[in-house]
């Protein structure tokens, strides 16, 4: 390959090839047949190569980045490295209701702010000109950072803003899912101010993300034409929380709890299907929603966090956030399904994931075999046979990782 042009399908449409090139000649672009982001050579590619050098769709060497960023390997193949397990939210009410979970992610953000600790965060809105399209950007202000907050159900290239921080001398954080902080942390290994600048990694936990067609999909539940939208927000409204779509003429519209509606299978792009980091193991800490049974009453929202780096931050910011330690075996449970997928189904998928797996035995392989997608269901037939396959799964999940997580 002589740029990433070539990556195809294997690109997660993170933006780190975009922020990396010397010369500056690759753009990211929908394409509104598969509605993913991907990359496009503008200019001209002097083939020096680092695009691919830095780019997770193609590899990730989990072993080796470990090492790089935590000094060893896990020791617990399914978490990642870890030192401890919270259940926190931000004791601001309006920015609790309002976040995706507990509010924690933007909690902390305001904190290392206001304390001085980062002069700015990559973060990820919806752009106010185009209110389909997400805008990862740095955000230098309080305002800034809480405009940002919630999920965005919709392929985010949030590593195009490495740029500003390769330019713009500062200390930052950065908030992105697994494959956002993969790409981070590949590049850099080649790239010393994003090393020595970007000071805290807040990762977010991610099963996929949904393509565009699954926002056009829930547009048209909804009844709003998409070029009526004014402003969409995927979460917020509580926990678990609602879809809210704001139109020209002033309406708003909710759509509660539409996660089972179509933001499952039917919208996953198939490189999310090859995905085996659940958890975002690479970053400083963590963040997920609690699915858990002692919180299926929360009506204003929790998070989940993995501590791996930092603990004084979470000491620090007691004052502003309630904060208690959860065992991460309660952490693994809430996530058990869609860990064992990437863990066993997705890595027999394919080999572009390297570092310590749990072992796959011979029923392991008859589920990937019999995996929905890998098969021809005739229609009327397949919502039962996923729905049996996913009872399978869930068994198999329960019976492998259902011990102590470390
Ligand atoms: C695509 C996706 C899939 C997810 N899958 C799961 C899952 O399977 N299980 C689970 O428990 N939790 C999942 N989450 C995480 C969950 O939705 C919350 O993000 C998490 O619990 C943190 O909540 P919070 O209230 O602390 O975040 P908030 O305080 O609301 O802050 C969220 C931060 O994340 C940034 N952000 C939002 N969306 C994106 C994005 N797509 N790319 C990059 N940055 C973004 C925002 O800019 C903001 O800074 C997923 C999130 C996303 C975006
Ligand atoms: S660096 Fe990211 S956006 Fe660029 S080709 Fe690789 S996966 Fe795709
Ligand atoms: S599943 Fe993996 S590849 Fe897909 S968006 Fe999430 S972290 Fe990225």
């Amino acid at each position: 390959m002589r740029n990433v042009a070539e990556v195809g399908e294997l690109c997660t449409g993170c933006g780190t090839c975009v922020a990396i090139c010397p010369p500056g000649v690759i753009s990211m672009e929908i394409n509104h047949d598969r509605g993913v982001y991907e990359p496009v050579i503008t200019g001209g590619c002097d083939g020096c190569g680092l695009c691919l050098r830095v780019c997770p769709g193609i590899e990730v060497d989990l072993a080796d980045l470990n090492m790089r960023v935590f000094g060893r390997e896990p020791d617990d193949p399914l978490l990642g490295n870890y030192e401890a397990c919270y259940v926190g939210h931000s004791m601001d009410d309006k920015i609790r209701y309002d976040s995706s979970s507990g509010g924690m992610i933007t909690q902390i953000l305001l904190y290392l702010l206001e304390e001085g600790l980062i002069d700015g965060a990559l973060v990820t809105r919806m752009n106010p000109e185009r209110p389909l399209e997400p805008e990862p950007f740095i955000a230098r202000t309080p305002e800034d950072i809480i405009e940002a907050r919630g999920s965005k159900y919709c392929p985010v290239p949030a590593n195009v803003a490495l740029r500003e921080i390769i330019e713009e001398p500062g200390r930052y954080a950065v908030v992105g899912l697994p494959c956002h902080i993969h790409g981070i942390r590949k590049a850099q290994k080649f790239n010393r101010k994003l090393r020595e600048r970007i000071v805290y990694h807040l990762g977010i936990v991610c099963n996929h993300t949904p393509t565009f067609k699954a926002t056009l999909f829930l547009l048209e539940r909804v009844g709003v034409k998409p070029e009526d939208v004014q402003g969409i927000h995927y979460r917020g409204e509580g926990w678990p929380g609602s879809l809210r779509v704001e139109t020209g003429s002033g309406d708003i519209l909710l759509l509660p709890e539409y996660w089972g509606s179509g933001f499952g299978q039917l919208f996953m792009p198939g490189r999310c299907r090859m995905c085996c980091d659940h958890m975002a193991e690479l970053s400083d800490m963590s963040f997920a929603d609690p699915w858990l049974k002692e919180f299926e009453d929360e009506k204003k929202g929790r998070t989940l966090i993995i501590q791996r780096k930092h603990p004084e931050i979470l000491q620090k910011i007691s004052g502003i956030c309630e904060i208690e330690p959860i065992e991460p075996q309660k952490v693994l449970l809430s996530q058990l399904y869609n860990i064992y997928m990437k863990k066993k189904v997705h890595k027999l998928n394919n080999g572009i994931y390297h570092g310590n797996f749990p072992e796959v035995d011979s029923v392991d392989r008859i589920i990937f075999r019999l995996d929905p997608d890998r098969l021809k269901i005739p229609f009327s037939l397949k919502r039962r046979y996923e729905y049996l396959y996913s009872v399978a799964v869930s068994l198999k999940a329960r019976k492998d990782f259902s011990g102590d997580s470390k």
